[in-house]
Formats: C-alpha cells, structure tokens, sequence
C-alpha cells in the first residue's frame, strides 16, 4: 500500500514528545512490511540535522494561497532509517521559531502547513492508498485536500484542540460552513474538525478510546465522538525497538539485554556517579516528562519525597512549557541542593534519557490521564520497572505485579492520591530491598515483552485496507 502521513513531528529528529517516536515507529514499520510511506513534516530551524543521513533542497516548489496572498514553498527531502522524509519550507518563516511549539501563532503555523501538504498532494500528483493526520496541527487536512483520498485521524492527545476564532479560518480560505460545527460557529476547533470529517479516526490505546467516549475525559468532544464512534478505533502504540534498544544505543557506554544485566548495573553507577548521587546501594527512582497537569504533578513531587523517605534516590528530567510550573520545579531544585539523593534535570534532554532509562531501576508515570504513554514502554526495554497510575495506556500495558505475580510488569495504583502512589512505590521499593533476586526475575520478563511496532502495526493495515476499498464507509 501508499501510506502518506502528515505530522508536525518525527523523532528524532524533530521530536517534543510520543508523537514524534510514533512517526518514526510506525512508519519503519510498515516501511519494512514493504509498504510506501511518505512523511511530510515542517521543515523547521532546530530539525536535529545530524541524525540525517542526507538532506538536498529538491528544485521542486509550490504555491499556498493563504490571507489573500501566494506564499511558496520549497521542498527539501532527508534519509532517516532507510525512510525519506520530505520537509516543507514556506517562504513565510512559520518555521524559523527555534522551537517546535509554544508560538502565539501556532494556530497559523500549523493550519498553514496542513493547507500547504495539501497543495503538495495536488502539485506532485500524489494518489496514497490513505492519508494519515496526527493531533490537532494536521486534523483539518480533509477539508483541504482536494483529491478523494481516504484520510485516517489519530487522536494522540485530546486535550490539545486548536480551538480559535474564526478569522483563522478566512486565512485558509474557508468558511464556517466548511466545518459545518453546529455548536458553536464562532468557535473554531480544529479537533473537532478531524473526528467529523476523517474517514475513520484512530486513538492510541484501546481503553483511551472507551473513556474519551465519557464526559469526565472526553474534554468537551464526548459527544462528537460518541456521534461518530462507529469509526473510532482504538490502536495501542508500540515502540521502536530498534532506535530503544539496551543492546545497541549509540547513548549508553554499555550494552545490555535481559541475559546480561551487569550492563544495566554498571550504567546505573556510571549515572549515579556522573550526576553527583552520592554512592551506595539505594533504589535508583527517575521520572521522564513533560510538567504539565496532565502527567499528575503533585504526585511526581510527592513521589521524589516518598523515595528519599524509603531510602531511595531520585532523578527528573522534565521541561514544562507553562511557566508556573516551570518555577515551581525550579524551586524544588533549589530546595534540594546539596542533597546527594535527588537531581533534577529541567529541560528537555534528547541523549540524557537514554541513559536514565537504563540507569534506573523503577520510573514512576503517576498521569491523570494517559492516552497511550511511551516511557513504561521504553522503560520495560531498558528493565526499569514502571509505577503507574492505571488510565489509559497505563491500564493497556502495565500489570501489577501483586495482582499477577507470574506475568506482572510493574506496580500500579488507582487513585490519583498521595496514599494511593505511596502504596505502590513502597511496594516496588520493598520488592527491590528484599529480594535482588526476585526483582531481577521480573526486569528480565519486563525486558523480553515485545512492545514493538510489529505487534500493532497491523491494526492500521486493516484500517488502511478498509478505507482504501471504501468499506470504511460501512464506519461512518
Ligand atoms: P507525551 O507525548 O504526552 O509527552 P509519551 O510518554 O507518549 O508522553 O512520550 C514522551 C516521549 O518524550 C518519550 O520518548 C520520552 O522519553 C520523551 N521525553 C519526555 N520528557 C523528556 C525530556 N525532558 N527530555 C527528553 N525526552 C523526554
């Protein structure tokens, strides 16, 4: 088949969370099943260029019309991982931010490269079997497309809409009609958009697909969904196994797998040693994230006290684009200075988190709400035993050990409460102070569970086909 996706990330080289590791995992995937894919992704300033094997500006250009005017775009093509990845440039500097996300025009920025991947589509002449969107920065590409392309839409993250005022649309050349949102006309959103007017829309782990059904998750969009559920699907994420991988990452000093964890031991005191932790047998407890509410922050600050009360030793990297909480971590770091139990990394660390990853023995993700979560993924890779808050993803992947002695992969907990996280560190803490043995039995299962993109990859196949001989519509 012709897959053509469209996204605003593609780690890793250009990546700010799951999404990007989702486009790289998932087109190898079918890459390698010996399918065509496409990725189009913006061509922005701070692509990471060295994980490019090759990068040409093509001679091709072409036109966008947006606010009135004709804007051209170039086009640029790289190689990563035996994939080509294409990289628009508009003239306009959308772009040329420094950054991924956090503009006051993101709005703009994002709708413009939708219209523009669009215009490409047409321009080059492109007929994939399926066009699949990622998130709100690329929902809207059904309305502008103008071919009769099948378009599947993945929901990675609800909570981020694109809501905005309607003027956004004049830009584009559209009309509130177009969206054709009974609810409110003035208020534009993105999202919505993208559930109405995909041929199937696709949310990444089967029990986030139940709860975004619900008015406690469904962020204001459970009844659109609930309206076209028929074709929602829910499709667990993988991981790629070959850029995650203990026993081959270009990051870590050593390698390591399931058959030989002295690696893992050695590189947990390489880190501690590094980062200032002082020495001796302690549990090594770190925590990988963005800072927002979403990813239950008091629970992560309550789960670095919890550590050093049961003796342990604590690491988070974690950037936060909202600068309150920003301060407010950076005030915790100051509070524990000179503590040789805790470091705090508080910015987004590309290479860092491959050796957190493999230096520490649990990772906590205590999210309020999780659509599908990567890192207890990568972390049962690298045998750091995840402790979740069991919603969404969390729930799909993550097993307790108590409640599954035989099978469990981790510990988790319900309630989104101190005690509740408490009782599922201290277990974790105990089962590590008690029997090194035992532990090790259960990172070395954690380890050899597959979470590949093999596994989940032909789910969307099934999609794709559907929609590809229309039965998609049966969806609908
Ligand atoms: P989300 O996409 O909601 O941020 P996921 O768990 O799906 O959460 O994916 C997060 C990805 O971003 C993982 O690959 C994780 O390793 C990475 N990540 C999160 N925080 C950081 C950070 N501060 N530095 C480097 N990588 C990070």
């Amino acid at each position: 088949m012709h897959i053509l996706h469209i996204a605003s990330e593609f780690a890793p080289v250009a990546k700010a969370g799951g999404l990007g590791d989702v486009l790289l995992g998932l087109s190898r995937e079918l890459h390698q099943l010996g399918h065509r894919v496409d990725v189009l992704v913006p061509k922005y300033d701070c692509l990471r260029m060295r994980f490019l094997s090759e990068m040409v500006k093509t001679p091709f250009t072409f036109e966008t019309d947006y606010k009135g005017r004709k804007i051209v775009n170039s086009v640029w093509e790289g190689k990563y991982a035996g994939l080509t990845v294409t990289f628009i440039e508009p003239k306009e500097g959308f772009f040329e931010r420094g950054d991924i996300y956090g503009q006051v025009d993101d709005i703009d920025r994002f709708s413009y490269f939708s219209k523009a991947c669009a215009d490409y589509v047409s321009a080059k002449g492109l007929r994939p079997d399926v066009i699949q969107t990622h998130d709100w920065q690329t929902a809207m590409i059904p309305l502008m497309l103008k071919e009769k392309i099948p378009v599947l839409f993945t929901i990675h993250n609800l909570h981020y809409q694109g809501r905005c005022d309607r003027y956004h649309l004049d830009y584009l050349g559209l009309k509130c009609e177009d969206i054709g949102d009974p609810v409110d006309a003035r208020l534009i959103n993105f999202m919505k958009a993208g559930i109405v007017h995909s041929q199937a829309v696709v949310t990444v782990s089967p029990t986030y697909r139940e709860e975004i059904l619900t008015k406690e998750f469904g962020e204001g969009l459970d009844e659109t969904l609930r309206q076209h559920q028929k074709k929602l699907f829910g499709v667990l994420n993988g991981i790629d196994v070959t850029y995650w991988d203990p026993g081959n990452d270009p990051v870590l000093p050593l390698k390591y797998g399931a058959d030989n964890l002295d690696g893992k031991r050695r590189i947990k005191e390489d880190v501690k040693k590094t980062l200032g932790l002082s020495e001796g047998e302690k549990p090594l407890v770190c925590s990988i994230t963005r800072l927002v509410p979403q990813k239950g922050i008091p629970l992560i600050i309550r789960s670095i006290e919890r550590t050093l009360e049961k003796g342990g030793q604590f690491i988070l990297v974690g950037s936060s684009p909202i600068p309150e909480v920003a301060e407010e971590f950076q005030k915790l770091k100051d509070f524990y200075k000179g503590n040789q139990d805790v470091v705090m990394v508080l910015s987004f660390e590309h290479d860092l988190v491959h050796w957190i990853y493999g230096g520490s023995d649990m990772i906590v993700v205590p999210s309020e709400f999780e659509p599908c979560g990567l890192t207890q993924l990568i972390a049962l890779r690298y045998g750091t035993l995840p402790i979740v808050r069991r919603t969404g993803g969390l729930a799909d992947t993550i097993f307790d050990l108590d409640k599954y002695p035989e099978t469990g992969n981790g510990f988790a907990f319900d309630q989104s409460n101190a005690p509740s996280l408490d009782f599922a560190l201290d277990r974790a803490l105990q089962l590590w102070h008690n029997s090194r043995d035992g532990w090790n039995t259960v990172v070395r299962r954690a380890m050899s569970q597959d979470h590949s993109w093999s596994n989940q990859a032909g789910k969307y196949l099934d999609l794709y086909q559907k929609l590809a001989t229309k039965k998609i519509y049966e969806f609908a």
